[in-house]
């Protein structure tokens, strides 16, 4: 299962290690950025599930970059907890006038901190917590490592399942070979992006099997997406 990313943008060093700490015991990828006008580039290339932002930042603030975020069509809807200290303009916090959809007052408890990211992410982003993801006639089982195609099994090597998975939880999203490489292969690994051409070849194969209409689409000069219908 491709655990959830989450990005944190916070500039207090120990409090970024602890979130990093307690979010990846939990499970999910994590990326923390200690200035608001990186995060606000890193968002360009890369929008995780979930973004935790700390009110003040050098730079860019959280409160500026997260009014920047909800006027790009890519990010308008990411959901985003702010993290504020006590005192800070809490009320205006409050109004929500920031776009946050959660806010958490310093200092708060860690158990706290994972419980309102995981129901934030249940309430914003179901398809990345649930184990059953269906996009049109194909169905993929997170916890049995299963895909079907109008209910007949379809058999898939690790790198093609991880990779229906990825584009299966953002149907209709176009991907670069380079974002497909950092989501599904891992930032960490050097491989050349005509791999990816490689793997979304055989994942085709495997998928469109008999007459079905292809539902991996290729866009000329862009990358791949999976088709809704
Ligand atoms: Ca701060």
């Amino acid at each position: 299962m491709i655990a959830p990313k989450v990005m944190v943008v916070e500039d207090e060093e120990p409090l970024g290690v602890l979130l990093r700490y307690n979010l990846e015991a939990e499970g999910y990828q994590v990326e923390v950025i200690q200035r608001g006008d990186e995060a606000e580039l890193r968002l360009q290339e890369n929008v995780p599930d979930l973004l935790v932002l700390d009110w003040m930042l050098p730079a860019v603030s959280g409160i500026e970059l997260c009014r920047r975020l909800r006027m790009r069509p890519e990010t308008e809807r990411l959901p985003v907890i702010m993290l504020t200290a006590r005192g800070e303009e809490s009320d205006r916090v409050r109004g929500l006038a920031t776009g946050a959809d959660d806010y958490l007052v310093k200092p708060f408890s860690m158990p706290e901190f994972i419980a309102r990211v995981k129901a934030l992410l249940r309430r914003a982003k179901p398809e990345v917590l649930s184990s059953v993801l269906k996009v049109g006639d194909i169905v993929l089982d997170r916890e049995s490592h299963r895909v079907y195609r109008k209910k007949a099994e379809v058999k898939l090597g690790p790198t093609e399942f991880r990779l229906l998975e990825f584009m299966m939880r953002h149907p209709g999203r176009v991907f670069s070979r380079g974002q497909l490489l950092d989501n599904v292969w891992g930032e960490t690994i050097y491989i050349d992006e005509r791999t990816v051409d490689v793997h979304v070849g055989r994942l085709r194969k495997a998928v469109n099997t008999g007459r079905l209409p292809d539902v991996i689409r290729t866009v000329r000069g862009a990358g791949y997406a999976i088709s809704e219908e």
